[in-house]
């Protein structure tokens, strides 16, 4: 990767600098311009704008209900919602062709466990669906039933979230929040923080 001749940015100083331009600079570009509005200069320093080598660019981009910290649970129903919402959003800052639809893919994610880990994948299976997630442990029978194709023989179980669990286009994510984030005023330059 090529590193950019240097091309100052158009201030001096700004009240924010976000280094990386991917889905979570570029997310945190947008919140805070809409947090803020005008009332904040925020600059976004991006080393390769063709995200070729990103996170971002490179994941599977499956989005999952099932963590063991409720926290990560409750971030990821916030991500589900923006997800399913992000064309409508984005729509103010596409006038002259269709916002992003991310292809949410709703087919479900499933944790195989070992014997040994039934005990532990339950319990977060109870975890889970207090806070809300649709997921459900499912024995070894019941497992062979819903994928007959796997072998079941040596594993104890499965966690199976069918409900809000499967992947979407994170690029799409991406290209959707740096647009909107640059059309509400956001600042980003092709650098390499030092
Ligand atoms: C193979 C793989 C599969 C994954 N699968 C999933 C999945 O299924 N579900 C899921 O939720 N997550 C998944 N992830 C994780 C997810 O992709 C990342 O958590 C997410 O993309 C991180 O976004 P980011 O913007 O923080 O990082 P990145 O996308 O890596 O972006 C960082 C950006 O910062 C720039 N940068 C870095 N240093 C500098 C610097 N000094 N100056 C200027 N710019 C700089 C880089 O060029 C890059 O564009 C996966 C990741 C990988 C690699």
């Amino acid at each position: 990767m090529a590193i950019p001749p240097y091309k100052a940015p158009s201030r001096y100083a700004y009240d924010i600098v976000i280094v990386g331009g991917a889905v979570i600079g570029s997310s945190t570009a947008y919140w805070l311009s809409q947090a803020l509005g005008s009332g904040a200069s925020i600059l976004v320093v991006e080393r390769d704008s063709s995200y070729e080598f990103s996170s971002t660019a490179l994941s599977t981009s499956a989005i999952r209900q099932q963590y063991s910290n409720p926290i990560n649970v409750k971030i990821s129903q916030f991500g589900i919602e923006i997800i399913r919402g992000f064309q409508e959003r984005m729509a103010p800052f596409y006038t002259n062709e269709p916002a992003p639809d991310l292809g949410f893919k709703e087919h479900g994610y499933l944790y195989c466990c070992s014997p040994e880990g039934v005990e532990a994948a339950k319990e977060r299976v109870e975890l889970q669906r207090s806070l809300g997630a649709h997921t459900v442990f499912l024995e070894p029978g019941p497992l062979k039933e819903r994928f007959p194709w796997l072998n079941v023989d040596d594993l104890g179980g499965g966690s199976w979230g069918a409900r809000e669990e499967g992947w979407f286009d994170s690029m799409g994510m991406l290209n959707g929040f740096r647009r909107a984030a640059r059309a509400s005023g956001v600042e980003y330059i092709d650098n390499a923080v030092t």
